[in-house]
């Protein structure tokens, strides 16, 4: 007789987010050690330790990173936008206050990043909880931290960036803004001639609902749109995740892989060891969408 299985809400994080609630479908993590719950001017915030997963960060209920896997999503999110730049100068990061962006983005030879959340408390918890992701990228001298919302950040950066990194939550709450068109009009007017944006999506399971709309929202404005896949555990997406890059002018799909290689290298040095899931193969790879996914 199999154990009977108890889901007693003490010790169980339950996981409703989109594709779970119109699909029926939950995750659910153990809870082994609550290490805050709090509430800032935007968004509920819980850290905490899971069974399986190691910490893990939830934003308004719904996981933006667990320690297990977070190394995938901003290995992908950061280095596939940069290497496909061909002389990236001046890189934006909007959202993304756990800082794993920023800690990424600081293996490149970059002349100056700017960091924009609209949350100093989603910060402040990171640096506290959570400073093995972020591992002192706040305090970066060639980083400069804005604590606003991204969309009005951007209105009054025109021409300047030449990568535009969106790393929100997702269309709820304050992150809401960074999923309609007058803030993708912005990105692109606040991009360089040759400027590369991406922005983290969904689950592919929304390709109808979410990929799709956004990716036509975005080719009205830029040259190329790309979806980018990765595979992401701790997301209850139950299939790959999916991000959205756009390109002013150069297809990133055309950029070979020696060209990668040789970019990672000049630009990385020996960081490029730190990497764990990123590889100029897994960067051409993760613009390869299957039949179901093609635009
Ligand atoms: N990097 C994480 C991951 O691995 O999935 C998740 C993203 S990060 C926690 C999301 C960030 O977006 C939060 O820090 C939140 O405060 C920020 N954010 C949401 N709406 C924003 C806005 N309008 N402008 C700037 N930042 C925003």
């Amino acid at each position: 007789m199999s154990k009977k299985f108890c889901l007693n809400a003490s010790d169980w994080f339950i996981e409703t987010s989109f594709p779970g609630v119109r699909r029926c479908k939950m995750d659910a993590f153990h809870i082994d050690k609550r290490l805050f719950e709090g509430r800032s001017q935007f968004q509920k915030m819980q850290v905490f330790e899971s069974r399986g997963f190691g910490r893990m960060l939830a934003l308004d209920g719904i996981i933006q990173l667990s320690e297990s896997d977070e190394f995938i999503y901003h290995e992908v999110i950061t280095h596939i936008p940069l290497l496909s730049h061909p002389a990236p100068k001046r890189l934006l990061v909007i959202g993304g206050g756990d800082g794993g962006v920023l800690r990424e983005a600081r293996k490149h030879k970059l002349q100056e990043i700017y960091f924009v959340d609209i949350d100093k408390e989603v910060v402040g918890i990171a640096k506290k909880y959570l400073d093995f992701i972020a591992r002192g990228s706040f305090s970066d001298k060639k980083v400069k931290v804005f604590i606003e919302d991204g969309r009005q950040f951007v209105k009054r950066h025109k021409n300047f960036f030449d990568v535009i990194i969106v790393d929100s939550t997702d269309p709820v709450g304050p992150g809401k803004v960074l999923f309609e068109a007058p803030f993708y009009r912005l990105v692109h007017e606040s991009l360089t001639g040759d400027g590369i944006a991406i922005f983290q999506l969904g689950p592919f399971l929304d390709f109808d609902l979410i990929i799709r709309p956004t990716a036509e929202k975005l080719k009205r404005l830029f040259r190329q749109v790309n979806p980018v896949r990765l595979p992401m555990p701790s997301y209850s997406c139950g299939c790959e995740y999916c991000f959205m890059m756009a390109s002013k002018k150069i297809d990133p799909a055309a950029v070979n892989v020696p060209t990668i290689a040789r970019r990672l290298a000049a630009r990385l040095g020996n960081k490029a060891a730190s990497l764990k899931y990123y590889t100029p193969a897994m960067h051409k790879a993760s613009l390869v969408m299957p039949k179901l996914w093609q635009l």
